[in-house]
C-alpha cells in the first residue's frame, strides 16, 4: 500500500513509512516517490489485487477484465493497466483528490480512490486494502514521556517510557513494534496529540512533522505502566555513516522528553504445528529475539543467529538446552553490508520437523534469507516471516522486495 518501509513478508507490516526527515538536504517527494515506486506498485499488486481489480473495473468501464494491475504512480495520479476477455488492453489514469505531499500520503489517497471506485460500482463489501486500512485506523496513539535512560552497551540505549496515556496501553504479540514519534528536530514539544493519524502526518508542514521510527517493545510493566525499548545508536556509537534522526534523538533523550507511541503491531505468528524456530537478526532484531526466547514453549528448539558490530553489544539471552545461539561479529564492516546472517542460515543443518523462521534485520539480508528458505528449502509462506527493519543505502527496491513470496 505505501511507501519506503521495506518489510514485505507479512501483509500486516506494511503501512507506515520510516520517518521522513525535516532536514534541508532531504530528497524531494518526487525523488522519494521515484525511488520507492517499484516496490509500492509491487506491494499493492501483490497484497491488494481485489482492490486493484475494483479500481480498474470502475475506471476502464469494463466488467470482463481478466488481468488488472497498478502500473504506475505519480504525485497526482495512479496509472492502471487491464486486459479484457477479448484480449484488448485498457489503460486509465486515476487522479488523486490532492497531490501527494509525503510518501505517507499515498496510503490515504489510494484508499480514497479505492473506496470511490467500489462505491461507484455498487459494491458494499470492503476490499482487502480498505479492511487493512480500518485495522490501522484502530491503532491508538499514546502520549507519554521518557522516565529513564540507561546505556546498556556501546550501541544499545534502553529508554523507558511511562506516565501519560500509557495506563491504557494494550500489549499484544511477541515482536510487538511501536512507532515512536518525537518532536521535530530543534523542537522540545510534541507537535501531535492522541488524535494523531498517518493521514494527517502527510499534510503537516515539514517543520511540524515529528521524527520517528518503529521500535520493539522489549518490556511492558503493567503495574507501573512502563515500556522499555532498546534503541540502536547507529551512526552515533559506530564509525559508519550519519545517525538517522531517531537514533540522534535517542542518543540525547532525557527523562521528561515527550513522545507519542503509535501501536502496537505484530508480525510474529508461528503456525500451531511448529516444531522448532529459526531466528535471525541484527542489532535491531535482537530486542524481539529476546522476547521470543523468553516465551519459548518448553521443548521447542530454537536456532538463533544474531549479527552484531561488536562483541561488546551482546545482550544476555535466556539459556536453555533448547536454545542454540550463534553470535556473528562483523567487526569493521558497516551494518547491512555483510553476508554473515544468510551464510549462517545456509550452513545450518536443518533439524527434522516443521520450522517457523522469523527475522528482523536489514532488508536485503531478510530478502536473501526469505528467498533461500522459500525457494531452495521449500518452506511454505506461513513458515517464513523475514521483516526488513531498515534499509541500507545500497539496498535497491529489487533487493528489498520480492513479490514472489507475497
Ligand atoms: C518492526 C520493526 C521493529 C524495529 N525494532 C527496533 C528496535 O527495537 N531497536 C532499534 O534500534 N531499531 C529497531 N527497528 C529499526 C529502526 O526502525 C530503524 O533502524 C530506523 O531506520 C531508525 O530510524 P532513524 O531515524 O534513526 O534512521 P533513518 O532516517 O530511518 O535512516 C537514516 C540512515 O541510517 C541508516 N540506518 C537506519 N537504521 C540503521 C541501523 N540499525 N544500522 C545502521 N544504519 C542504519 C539508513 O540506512 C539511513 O541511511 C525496527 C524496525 C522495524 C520495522
Amino acid at each position: 500500500m505505501t511507501t519506503q518501509e521495506t518489510k514485505t513478508t507479512v501483509t500486516t507490516v506494511t503501512t507506515v513509512t520510516t520517518a521522513t526527515t525535516a532536514t534541508t538536504d532531504a530528497p524531494s517527494i518526487a525523488d522519494e516517490l521515484a525511488a520507492a515506486e517499484a516496490s509500492i506498485i509491487d506491494h499493492f499488486n501483490a497484497f491488494y489485487p481485489d482492490a486493484v481489480a475494483v479500481v480498474c473495473r470502475a475506471h476502464t468501464g469494463r466488467d470482463d477484465l481478466t488481468a488488472t494491475a497498478l502500473a504506475g504512480l505519480s504525485l497526482e495520479s495512479l496509472a492502471l493497466r487491464a486486459t479484457a476477455a477479448d484480449g484488448s488492453v485498457h489503460e486509465a489514469m486515476v487522479p488523486f483528490s490532492r497531490p501527494v505531499a509525503t510518501l505517507n500520503d499515498l496510503h490515504p489517497l489510494a484508499i480514497e480512490v479505492t473506496t470511490a471506485a467500489r462505491t461507484s460500482l455498487g459494491i458494499t463489501e470492503l476490499t482487502s486494502a480498505e479492511i487493512e486500512d480500518q485495522k490501522l485506523h484502530a491503532i491508538r496513539t499514546h502520549i507519554t514521556s521518557v522516565v529513564r535512560v540507561e546505556q546498556l552497551t556501546p550501541s544499545f540505549r534502553q529508554i523507558t517510557f511511562g506516565g501519560g496515556d500509557l495506563t491504557s496501553f494494550q500489549p499484544g504479540g511477541l515482536d510487538q513494534f511501536i512507532y515512536v514519534l518525537a518532536p521535530p528536530p530543534g523542537r522540545t514539544e510534541l507537535t501531535i496529540d492522541a488524535s494523531f493519524s498517518w493521514d494527517d502526518y502527510g499534510q503537516m508542514p515539514d517543520d511540524e512533522r515529528p521524527i520517528g521510527a518503529y521500535y520493539t517493545l522489549r518490556r511492558w510493566r503493567p503495574d507501573v505502566a512502563e515500556i522499555d525499548m532498546l534503541f540502536v545508536l547507529h551512526g552515533v556509537a559506530d564509525r559508519h555513516g550519519e545517525p538517522g534522526p531517531t537514533a540522534r534523538w535517542a542518543a540525547k533523550a532525557e527523562p521528561g522528553d515527550p513522545v507519542a507511541l503509535w501501536g502496537p503491531r505484530t508480525a510474529y505468528e508461528p503456525p500451531a504445528d511448529t516444531d522448532w524456530l529459526l531466528l535471525a537478526g541484527d542489532e535491531t532484531g535482537l530486542p524481539a529475539i529476546s522476547v521470543i526466547l523468553e516465551h519459548l514453549p518448553a521443548g521447542t528448539p530454537a536456532h538463533v543467529f544474531v549479527e552484531l558490530g561488536d562483541d561488546a553489544d551482546r545482550l544476555a539471552l535466556p539459556e536453555s538446552p533448547d536454545i542454540h545461539v550463534t553470535w556473528l561479529i562483523r567487526g569493521d564492516a558497516p551494518a547491512g553490508t555483510t553476508t554473515l546472517l544468510i551464510d549462517a542460515v545456509r550452513a545450518l543443518d536443518l533439524p527434522d520437523g516443521k520450522v517457523y523462521a522469523w527475522g528482523g534485520a536489514e532488508s536485503r539480508t531478510m530478502t536473501q534469507i526469505r528467498k533461500y528458505l522459500r525457494r531452495e528449502r521449500g518452506f511454505e509462506r506461513t513458515q517464513v516471516c523475514m521483516v526488513g527493519y531498515w534499509r541500507h543505502a545500497s539496498t535497491s527496491d529489487a533487493d528489498a522486495f520480492d513479490t514472489e513470496d507475497a
